[in-house]
C-alpha cells in the first residue's frame, strides 16, 4: 500500500468505526515519520485522479524554504515530520557551533537537546526535542513550536478549501507531544476563515496505529459487498 493509500484507508477506518462516525465530511491528518491527510467528502472517500488527495506533505509553507525528500523545497513535510524536526535541528546546531566556534565561545544554543541524545547530534530524535522543550532548551522549543505553525496553518488552508465539519489531528508526533499539538490546533483555529470555523468540530482520531489495516479490510469487504 502507498501512503497515500494508507491515509485514506485510516480515514475511512474512522468515519465508520471510529473519532469520524456520521462526519460525512471529515479531514483526519496524521503527523509522524511524514505528515498527510486523509478525505471524506460527501460521505465518501476522496482519494484524488491520481489517488494523491491529502498530501499535506507536499503542500509548500516556505518560499525556497528546506530541501524535501521529493526534491523540492519549502515542503511542509521538511519542517513537521518527526525525521525532519531532527534534521532542522541538527541543521541548526551545526550553525550554532560555527558561529561558536568564530567568535571563539562556548556554543550555548541546545545544550539539553544534546544531552538527551546522549551528547551525538546525530541521535536527536523528535522524541528528545519534546523531552527538551519541557526542561526549557530553547532551540527545541523554537523548531516544535514553528513547525506546530507551519503544520496549523497548512491544516487550516486545507480546511477552508473543503469546508469539513470534523477534524481529527493525531499520529505518533503529536500524540507524543501536547504542547505541539495544542499549538497546532491554535494556527488552525487563527487561519480559518470564520465560515469554515463556524462548521468545524476539532478531535482526535481514536484507532491510531490500527486505522489504515481496519481501513484497508472495511474497503476489502465493501468492494465484496457491491
Ligand atoms: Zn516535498
Amino acid at each position: 500500500m502507498t501512503l497515500a493509500c494508507d491515509l485514506a484507508a485510516a480515514a475511512w477506518a474512522e468515519r465508520v468505526a471510529g473519532a469520524g462516525k456520521g462526519a460525512d465530511d471529515l479531514l483526519v491528518v496524521l503527523v509522524g515519520s511524514t505528515v498527510g491527510a486523509g478525505l471524506v467528502v460527501s460521505g465518501k472517500l476522496h482519494e484524488g485522479a491520481s489517488g494523491a488527495a491529502g498530501d499535506l506533505a507536499h503542500v509548500k509553507v516556505h518560499p525556497n524554504g528546506r530541501i524535501c525528500a521529493c526534491g523540492q523545497r519549502g515542503c511542509l513535510d521538511a519542517y513537521a515530520s518527526a525525521p525532519s524536526l531532527a534534521a532542522w535541528a541538527r541543521d541548526d546546531l551545526r550553525i550554532a557551533a560555527a558561529a561558536a566556534r568564530a567568535s571563539g565561545k562556548q556554543p550555548g544554543i541546545g545544550r539539553r537537546l544534546l544531552d538527551h541524545a546522549g551528547g551525538d547530534p546525530e541521535r536527536i530524535t523528535a522524541a528528545a526535542m519534546e523531552r527538551a522543550a519541557h526542561e526549557g532548551d530553547e532551540l527545541s522549543s523554537r523548531l516544535l513550536d514553528e513547525a506546530a505553525r507551519l503544520l496549523g496553518q497548512a491544516v487550516a488552508n486545507l480546511i477552508i478549501a473543503l469546508n469539513p465539519e470534523r477534524l481529527l489531528l493525531g499520529g505518533g508526533l503529536l500524540s507524543g507531544s501536547p504542547r505541539m499539538r495544542r499549538t497546532v490546533i491554535e494556527a488552525v483555529e487563527q487561519n480559518l476563515s470564520r465560515a469554515a470555523r463556524a462548521a468545524l468540530h476539532i478531535g482526535a482520531p481514536a484507532l491510531e496505529e490500527d486505522a489504515a489495516v481496519v481501513g484497508a479490510a472495511l474497503i476489502a469487504r465493501e468492494a465484496l459487498s457491491r
